[in-house]
């Protein structure tokens, strides 16, 4: 690993004095379970500003009304112990509880796994989903950033370099909201080779809103908005699924690399998204 200095603010405000500082200089270390992957390979920085002693960032709390907050410092492991999260936000919850091992869900946190942007990110993408506003803290002031503005391309977000990302909100669900989240991997130690997220508002049998995402499928986490539109309004019977099914695949971009290809990608994408919408309305907000 190269030689970094580790800065250890003890406050809000001095860690954003120190992103301001030291910018492209600098790294944000939050669990750290990607950061220090990075700087073993190819990744140099001068500064890594670890938020190890910021207090004010634990906030993990569910109001009706405002819906759920999570904190920068929030990891994996308490999402899955929050009893809101299971009740309201089931995609969140289940990509939780897939996520790796007990040891990297102490450690890793749901804000790091959005930061890292990774087009894989499990809890991101059930997030991307659920829909969710970051909110980004500089010596300027704070600013919201809705999660589909804020993965760019491969790694790269809206986020600012004197940035740091102090909470996400995720809206209260609607009456008749059921949401899913589903990967396929190699070991569960492993990152997906291919996931999907799905947030549906139902009116009965009649679907009225969807949130369709997929990741391992381009750059970035993505939405599938054709199918979305498919499912806007419609009742969800097995030939509108078999018609979801097919049309995945033309909008999603997978390539091979290490985990799989794009050809098996390409052939199980759309069986994935219609078992992800099956398990949302059969398992609904009890998974
Ligand atoms: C063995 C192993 C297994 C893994 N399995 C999974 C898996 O199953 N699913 C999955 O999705 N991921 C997995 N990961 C990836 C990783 O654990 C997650 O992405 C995790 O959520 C990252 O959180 P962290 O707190 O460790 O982030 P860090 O490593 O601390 O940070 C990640 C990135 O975000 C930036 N950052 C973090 N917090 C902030 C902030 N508040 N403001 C600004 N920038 C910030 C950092 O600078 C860095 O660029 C795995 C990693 C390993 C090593």
């Amino acid at each position: 690993m190269r030689d970094f200095d580790l800065l250890l603010p003890e406050s809000l405000s001095e860690a954003i004095d120190l992103l301001a500082n030291h910018k492209d200089k600098s790294a944000v270390l939050a669990g750290g379970t990607d950061l220090l992957v990075a700087l073993k390979f190819n990744y140099a920085v001068d500064n890594v500003i670890s938020l190890a002693l910021v207090p004010g960032l634990d906030e993990l709390t569910y109001d009706p009304a405002e819906g759920l907050t999570i904190g920068a410092k929030v990891t994996i492991a308490q999402i899955l112990k929050f009893p809101a999260v299971r009740e309201h936000y089931p995609a969140l919850w289940q990509a939780a509880k897939i996520f790796t091992t007990p040891q990297l869900r102490n450690t890793a946190t749901v804000l790091g796994n959005i930061l890292r942007a990774s087009p894989a990110g499990d809890c991101s993408l059930a997030l991307y989903a659920l829909g969710g506003t970051l909110t980004l803290q500089s010596t300027s002031g704070q600013r919201q950033v809705n999660l589909d503005d804020f993965w760019i391309s491969y790694g790269v977000t809206a986020r600012r370099d004197d940035e740091l990302a102090v909470s996400l909100t995720v809206p209260a669900p609607g009456a008749g909201q059921k949401s899913a989240f589903r990967r396929m991997t190699r070991t569960t130690e492993d990152l997906a080779k291919i996931n999907a997220a799905v947030c549906l508002q139902m009116d009965g049998g009649k679907c009225t809103g969807a949130r369709i995402t997929m990741g391992c499928v381009g750059p970035t986490l993505i939405r599938l908005p054709k199918v979305e539109k498919m499912l806007e309004g419609a009742d969800i019977t097995p030939d509108l699924l078999q018609g979801i099914s097919q049309a995945v695949a033309s909008e999603i971009t997978p390539i091979d690399d290490i985990r799989s290809s794009a050809d098996y990608r390409l052939k199980v994408a759309g069986i994935l998204v219609k078992r992800v919408i099956n398990l949302a309305l059969n398992e609904g907000n009890t998974p």
